[in-house]
């Protein structure tokens, strides 16, 4: 089976337009939020009719599996925190949305959706709660914001990850973890695409700007995950312990 995960796409057309082609020959595609950009050259409402559309053709090619990210909202709740509901009415057969939870093989993926505040972290504790029941050998969680303490949410010497998905890890211990949000460190020294916490492996393929997006590639069987950016390729091997980064 393999994922081709993404992130970050923030309205990039020619960057959809690839995922398009790529959908052909991945059996999931996950992408990590932020769909839609805010501060971009087209309006709120152009830029969901046009990802809108991509994501229906997306879908006809693979299962797809979108979650919210601080640019995707359009409405605010009764808490003024950002909802992405363009994406509730945009779920369709084989497109999974947030607090959707789909069965493939004995695993299961679990879509989280942004929260940015009391109300909406509460829903997201509530999908949870739901999801932890669901008997599954494999767990997969999507999450915009990555955990914190980690070289996938830092920039330099600052840590922009989110706590409270860190302790969510570490409390039920999904087996993987895709994010996205902070957008260099894959890019950066200090920085990675992918680490290990508790038992959990957390991945942020990053953004960049270009035809293709900065994008991982895993592959069930063979458990190997394979980050590919303009830089070039760095590859993980997924069964050992801690994260081995090599050139395939
Ligand atoms: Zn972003």
């Amino acid at each position: 089976m393999k994922i081709l995960v993404v992130a970050d796409l923030h309205y990039s057309l020619p960057q959809l337009d690839w995922l398009e082609k790529m959908a052909e020959e991945i059996d999931l595609l996950i992408i990590a939020g932020d769909l839609l950009d805010l501060a971009g050259f087209a309006d709120l409402d152009t830029q969901i009719v046009v990802v809108r559309k991509y994501l229906e053709r997306l879908r006809a090619k693979t299962k797809v599996f979108v979650c919210s990210g601080n640019h995707d909202g359009d409405v605010r709740n009764e808490g003024d925190e950002v909802v992405a509901e363009w994406l509730q009415k945009a779920r369709r057969e084989n497109l999974f949305v947030d607090g959707d939870g789909f069965d493939f093989g004995k695993g299961r993926i679990t879509v989280l959706p942004w929260w940015d505040g009391p109300i909406t972290r509460g829903q997201m504790v509530e999908i949870l709660d739901r999801e932890t029941a669901e008997s599954k050998t494999c767990w997969f969680l999507i999450h915009h914001a990555p955990p914190n303490e980690s070289p996938i949410s830092r920039v330099r010497n600052s840590d922009q990850g989110d706590a409270f998905f860190r302790e969510t890890l570490l409390r039920l211990k999904p087996d993987f973890a895709f994010s996205g949000h902070i957008h260099n460190p894959p890019f950066s020294d200090q920085g990675s695409w992918i680490d290990k916490i508790g038992s959990t492996w957390v991945f942020n393929p990053g953004k960049q700007l270009g035809p293709f997006p900065s994008h991982i590639m895993i592959d069930l069987e063979t458990m190997k995950a394979q980050w590919t950016s303009v830089y070039g390729i760095e590859e993980a091997n997924l069964n050992g312990e801690g994260v081995e980064l090599a050139a395939p």
